[in-house]
């Protein structure tokens, strides 16, 4: 598979991505490696990833519990001590094997210990390798509230080998599969109709369908690396979906929400506004509705829920001078952004998806 270029940083893809990494730590004199993992990736991912390695730098492995939950500034703070205490300097080179929560984390450690060290990604989740690995976003949570801390910061390399996939969970599998669904209504209706009858899908052809999202999610960032405008169209469905994913992680009596799950709950929320404002037809917005319900077990939401959901989309970082801007699709593989939307049609949206 070709690689793709991103700004300042190629994406690699299986065998052709460790050779490349080989390559790179000959080329660069680091001084040691430290490979940042979570308590599943270190069982599941560390073995297969090893054996490739070609070096003689002492290896460091860096673990932490997995979970969103640990994606904060206290797990950052045991990982810089860790940096110092084993002897981690300006030269150290970070390897982020994981998913989302490790590369988010392990992006931000690396950016920020001794003003920014060189790091690297492999992604091991679906999500991971057609979202977060990609685009150069590293943060962590404060609190409840996701992503609040964090910089804009690209890695020395991407490398995207899908035989992690194999250990990963089925409901992992489908929380990924949410941000393919975006890539495909946002900027390729062609791409968004592969996943109508996804029983015609199967393991062999996700390959070229993760190739194919991360071609889209690149496309978009690099005409816009820091989110002044086409970015933004990667915000559809995370507006609401944000909000949601953060009230059921704050609520105790709530279920903890993956985030491709709060994020499909949120594209149909957002395709109904869009419906609303006449950017898409009925015919479409049922077809993503009843294709996304199809896939994701239906979300309740109680009376009182929705209030304090409202109060969370205030404190999304995109927002700016106090207004809610929203990413709304203007037909299937369009996207229009910089969209007001009324309080009222949020609460429609709301009482449609339960319908
Ligand atoms: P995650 O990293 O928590 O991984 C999900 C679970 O799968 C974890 O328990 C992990 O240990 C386990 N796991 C990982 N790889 C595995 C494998 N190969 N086999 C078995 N288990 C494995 O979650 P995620 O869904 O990958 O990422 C979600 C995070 O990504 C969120 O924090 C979200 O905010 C962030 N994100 C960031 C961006 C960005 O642009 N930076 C974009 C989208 C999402």
């Amino acid at each position: 598979m070709q690689t793709i270029q991103a700004n300042n940083y190629p994406i690699y893809f299986n065998a052709k991505g460790y050779e490349a990494l080989n390559l790179h730590l000959k080329e660069n004199k680091y001084s040691n490696i430290f490979i940042i993992v979570d308590s599943s990736t270190n069982e599941f991912c560390l073995p297969k990833f090893l054996p490739y390695l070609e070096t003689e730098l002492t290896i460091e492995i860096i673990e932490f519990e997995a979970g969103e939950a640990n994606k904060n500034i206290d797990t950052c703070v045991e990982i810089w001590k860790v940096l110092t205490e084993l002897g981690g300097d300006r030269k150290s080179l970070v390897i982020n094997l994981g998913g989302g929560v490790v590369t988010d984390l392990g992006g931000f450690v690396s950016s920020t210990f001794k003003r920014g060290i060189d790091f690297i990604h492999i992604p091991t989740t679906l999500l991971s390798m057609v979202d977060a690995s990609v685009g150069g976003k590293n943060g962590v949570d404060l609190g409840n509230l996701k992503n609040q801390i964090g910089v804009i910061n690209v890695p020395k390399m991407v490398l995207i080998d899908t035989n992690y996939l194999e250990t990963l969970s089925q409901t992992e599998m489908r929380s990924g599969l949410a941000e393919m669904l975006k890539h495909g209504l946002i900027y390729d209706r062609a791409y968004w109709e592969r996943f109508l009858d996804l029983k015609a899908i199967d393991f062999a052809d996700f390959d070229e369908l993760i190739y194919r999202s991360v071609e889209i999610k690149n496309e978009i960032v690099k005409q816009d690396p820091t989110e002044k405008n086409i970015r933004k169209a990667l915000n559809f469905g995370h507006t609401l979906g944000h909000a949601i994913e953060s009230y059921f992680l704050e609520n105790e009596s709530k279920t903890t929400l993956l985030h491709g799950e709060a994020i499909a709950v949120g594209m149909i929320l957002e395709s109904y506004i869009s419906l609303q404002k006449n950017l898409i037809n009925t015919e479409e917005y049922l077809e993503i509705k009843s294709t996304i319900k199809s896939i994701y077990d239906d979300i309740t939401f109680e009376k009182n829920d929705i209030e304090p959901i409202l109060e969370l989309l205030i404190h999304d970082k995109k927002n700016e001078f106090g207004t809610i801007q929203f990413a709304l699709i203007e037909g299937i593989g369009n996207i229009k952004i910089n969209q007001l939307v009324e309080n009222e049609l949020i609460l429609d949206a709301f009482q449609d998806y339960k319908s």
